[in-house]
């Protein structure tokens, strides 16, 4: 197993003000991920699914150590690194890498994207002086930054969106992880140039054997890539199963909602969209009983009362839902 996470908690204290100060000692939190548990075999790619407060960007930070997880327990490659030092995660850094959503935040503008991409190899110790040169020009090459030269010596600010998402990704594979955290690699990219993206980020998974946590609000993306998506609410996952099984016989309403609203390909067919009320609520005040109670369509006597907690309903296939008690 390449990931193991377990019971996985982050709550984000929130700021009082000088009157709330005065008047209550209780302490407020965002339960931002709020006691999941999921894992990745080596080479395979598991997406997050969720709208926005759904905690999946907290929990690819979490998995890869940048925030500090609150409770539960991290296993990367059979390894607990749930409360290991920053210096003590350090030689484990080139195995996880992190795309980030925004390409143009993710590079620094005054460095030439030829030392962008050098960086990881000289902060690990992997390579330097001419054979990390040609390491980075091979890799401009294959994530199809060419001619390599041309564009070693470019800056960001001269590179599309696409371009500059190509260099994010080849600055997260020039340390061949085996982990790499994706958190909406193509939302801020051009539409046209989306499958493009996809499609080298799956070759270089081939290539490389590595593992993608992808993180998207768009199942319609997540189908086409993953082998298994958990669809996350309010901090926690609703269903999860292998890709497969979850678009064949979706279980949670709210997955049959998220279903619902992908566009059928199919010339004049369509299906029935499932509307759902309101917005997702605060992740400081939850609502009590099934969080997602306050928009279901099924809802019931017992669903804001008891937390329905999440059952193997086949195989690897795993639902949260009173439904199915
Ligand atoms: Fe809907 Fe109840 Fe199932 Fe929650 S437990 S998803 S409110 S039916």
């Amino acid at each position: 197993m390449l990931l193991e996470v377990k019971n996985l908690k982050k709550y984000f204290p929130v700021a009082k003000t000088f009157i709330e100060r005065l008047l209550t000692r209780e302490e407020r939190y965002v339960k931002a991920v709020d006691g999941i548990s999921f894992s990745m075999e080596e080479g395979g790619v598991f997406s997050l699914v969720g709208e926005s407060g759904s905690g999946k960007t907290t929990t690819g930070k979490l998995v890869l150590r940048l925030i500090d997880p609150t409770a539960g327990q991290i296993t990367f490659q059979g390894r607990d690194i749930t409360s290991l030092s920053q210096k003590k995660l350090r030689p484990l850094r080139k195995h996880m890498q992190i795309i980030y959503q925004d390409p143009y935040a993710s590079l620094n503008p005054r460095m030439r994207v030829g030392e962008a991409i050098m960086d990881p190899l000289l902060i690990h110790k992997i390579a330097e002086g001419e054979e990390a040169k040609n390491m980075v020009l091979e890799m401009l090459e294959k994530v199809g930054l060419t001619p390599p030269e041309v564009f070693y010596d470019s800056y960001p600010a001269y590179l599309s969106g696409g371009q500059r998402q190509r260099v994010a990704i080849a600055r997260a594979m020039i340390t061949r992880p085996k982990l790499v955290v994706a958190d909406e690699p193509v939302s801020m990219i051009d539409v046209s140039l989306r499958a493009s993206i996809l499609d080298l980020m799956m070759d270089l998974r081939k290539e490389f054997g590595l593992a993608y946590l992808f993180i998207t609000h768009d199942l319609a993306v997540a189908k086409y890539i993953s082998d298994k998506i958990a669809i996350m609410y309010l901090g926690k996952i609703m269903e999860m199963g292998k890709t497969r099984d979850l678009f064949r016989d979706p279980l949670h309403p709210y997955t049959k909602a998220l279903l619902s609203a992908i566009p059928v390909p199919t010339p004049g067919k369509s299906r029935e969209r499932i509307k759902l009320k309101g917005e997702i609520p605060s992740a400081i005040d939850i609502p009590p009983g099934c969080r997602f109670h306050t928009r279901c369509p099924m809802r019931f006597d017992l669903c804001d009362k008891e937390e329905p907690q999440l059952k193997e309903m086949k195989p690897g296939h795993f639902v949260a839902c009173h439904l199915y008690s």
